[in-house]
């Protein structure tokens, strides 16, 4: 019997089955499909910075957290598996054709970022080929990218040598019970026992905790990619503008992203998205017109409507947890997410402060709800 099943094998789940196993517990992870081929595959590998000293956000902490993990991560993995998972440091440049950065840019300066502001001329000459028609522009020196399907297949085979077990073409589809307790997950295929239950399943993870009892309120976002091949790189930061970005890869590739659709379950690239995706490119960097299309493809942001993800324990289920909903940053959080599931499963002290994570939501929405709760008392004490 495993210590801990991990439903989803996603980077959330092989991030928190690494972790545990790294520290004793004996961990099975079961799959629906193939391991690592969602949301996680799908994604871009952008890494923006985050100092824990700084942030006074659940998310901003989380992120933080995962800032100071990501290097000693990668060079351990590199050294269990002889996977570089090409993690390094390439900078970002936010860019605007017409909003002001300011606010923005003093939200990074405040939680002690480093953010150059660049004028005109500082941005033609840091990156020449960036349109000349850009309003505002600042710089992000310590933003980093990961190859993430380079990074997932580095955390399962680290997992396997950590002694880790998969069960793949598995969907999970319920619990069985015993009072509070979970015992077994229910799958397509046999029951499995262990004693502990973590819920990593992304953008699926809201049927799981309703088979549960409860409800993990996360649903799909899907964002589309389209991938450029050019016989030279055009520039080498990360460049964004908004929810828009395009990431340079070493080897003369560039990622164009993404969409935000509400689109179900269904995974596929349309026209419009498509089309979008690459006039925003060229209008951005107008030597992009004669990049070659590699491919296209599309992933299922599991959304959970409020900044931060959940990392917590169902209510009313003394072992049944979650990890899920980290919408656009589930690459970028998945150290730190990884490393608060453990310390919550081993009755550890965690890293940062767990209630901006909890089913009840953000610190403002408790502070509110206590507000609720205290009127409730307060009323009833006069009744
Ligand atoms: C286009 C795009 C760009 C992105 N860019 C970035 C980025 O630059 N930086 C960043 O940090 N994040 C980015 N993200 C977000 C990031 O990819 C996700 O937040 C992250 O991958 C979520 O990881 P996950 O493990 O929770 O989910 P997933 O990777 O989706 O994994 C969930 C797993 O659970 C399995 N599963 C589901 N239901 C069941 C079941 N019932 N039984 C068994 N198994 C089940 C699935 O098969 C899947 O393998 C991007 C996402 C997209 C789509």
């Amino acid at each position: 019997m495993s210590d801990v099943i991990v439903v989803g094998g996603g980077v959330i789940g092989l991030s928190t089955a690494w972790e545990l196993a790294s520290h004793g517990a004996a961990v099975t992870v079961i799959d629906q499909s193939t391991i690592g081929r969602e949301a996680s595959w799908a994604g871009a590998g952008m890494l923006p910075p985050g100092k824990l000293s700084g942030e006074t956000s659940g998310e901003g902490r989380l992120r933080a957290l995962s800032c100071e993990l990501w290097p000693e991560w990668t060079q351990s993995l590199c050294s269990t598996t002889g996977i570089d998972n090409g993690y390094h440091n390439c900078g970002a440049i936010e860019v605007s054709f017409d909003r002001s950065l300011n606010s923005e840019a003093g939200i990074w300066t405040a939680t002690g970022n480093s953010v150059e502001f660049l004028t005109s001329e500082r941005l033609r000459h840091v990156e020449p080929e960036i349109s000349a028609t850009i309003k505002e522009a600042y710089r992000l020196d310590e933003f980093c990218q990961v190859r993430n399907p380079r990074h997932l297949k580095a955390l399962a085979t680290a997992c396997i040598n950590a002694g880790v077990e998969f069960r793949e073409g598995m969907p999970v589809y319920g619990w069985r019970m015993s009072g509070d307790r979970v015992t077994h997950v229910r799958t397509t295929g046999d029951d499995f026992s262990a004693g502990q239950f973590v819920i990593c399943s992304g953008a699926w993870s809201r049927q799981l905790s309703i088979a549960a009892g409860g409800e993990v309120n996360v649903e799909p976002m899907r964002g589309q990619i389209v991938l450029l091949r050019c016989p030279s790189l055009p520039f080498r930061h990360v460049i964004q503008d908004g929810p828009r970005y395009l990431v340079p890869r070493a080897d003369g590739r560039i990622l164009i992203g993404s969409t935000e659709e509400r689109a179900g379950f269904v995974k596929q690239n349309t026209v419009d998205g498509v089309q979008s995706l690459l006039q925003f490119a060229v209008r951005l960097v107008p030597a992009l017109a004669s990049a070659e299309i590699e491919r296209t493809w599309s992933g299922l942001r599991p959304y959970s409507g409020r900044e931060e993800p959940f990392i917590t324990r169902l209510p009313g289920r003394e072992n049944l947890f979650v990890a899920a909903g980290h919408f656009r940053s589930g690459l970028q959080m998945s150290p730190g997410t990884a490393v608060l599931v453990r310390q919550m499963l081993q009755g550890h002290e965690p890293s940062i402060p767990m209630p901006p994570y909890s089913l009840v939501g953000s610190e403002s929405e408790q502070a509110e709800l206590t507000d609720n709760k205290l009127l409730t008392a307060q009323r009833q004490q006069q009744q």
